[in-house]
């Protein structure tokens, strides 16, 4: 099926007819998810380091919020020193860059907020970055279950207009379990 995520030892790739596919490892979902578990009373999130592979989109490792992260039940700053603190250091370590973003929803909102995706096309428009595609990951907390949103941002350019296109790439249940059947 071509929506359902598909599973390697290390990573699990999301993808969609006519969208990147974006990977992400296993450690790092794992990470995220501990993190959105460990705070069900105010959003939490950070930064998305890895690799493109074309329009492709491999996530490799995800920051936490950090200390002076700025946090509510309705709203989510990153600690931005202490992001871009981590990716220095992946980016040595690995060569791994930013590439993406993930935060918690711990409310009953399961999809991106209209400030989400002002954040987003922000940073797509961003001439300092120039992303053609841009991995969003957002979980949604709930009272038993956490949900897991991937979405591919693209900044698509052609002779006619420019425009951001943002496909959602896979929802359900945090595909974690070693033995994911596809
Ligand atoms: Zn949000």
């Amino acid at each position: 099926m071509e929506n359902s995520p598909t599973s390697s030892h290390n990573s699990i790739t999301f993808q969609r007819k006519g969208s990147p596919s974006i990977t992400i490892s296993r450690s790092a979902l794992r990470r995220i998810r501990e993190l959105s578990e460990n705070s069900d009373n105010v959003e939490t999130g950070g930064i998305l380091v890895g690799h493109e592979l074309e329009k492709n989109i491999e996530i490799v490792q995800a920051s936490d919020a950090g200390p002076n992260a700025d946090s509510s039940s309705s709203h989510f700053l990153r600690d931005t020193a202490h992001c871009r603190d981590f990716l220095a250091r992946c980016y040595n370590d690995t060569g791994a860059d930013y590439l993406g973003e993930w935060h918690s929803h711990v409310v009953a909102l399961r999809h991106l907020s209209p400030g989400d995706l002002n954040t987003l096309i922000g940073i797509l428009i961003d001439p300092d970055y120039d992303f053609v595609t841009f991995a969003v990951l957002l979980v949604v907390v709930g009272r038993k279950k956490v949900e897991l949103l991937v979405y591919a941002a693209e900044y698509v350019t052609n002779e006619a207009r420019r425009e951001i296109r943002v496909s959602e790439l896979y929802r359900g249940n945090f595909p974690d379990a070693p033995d994911l059947i596809v």
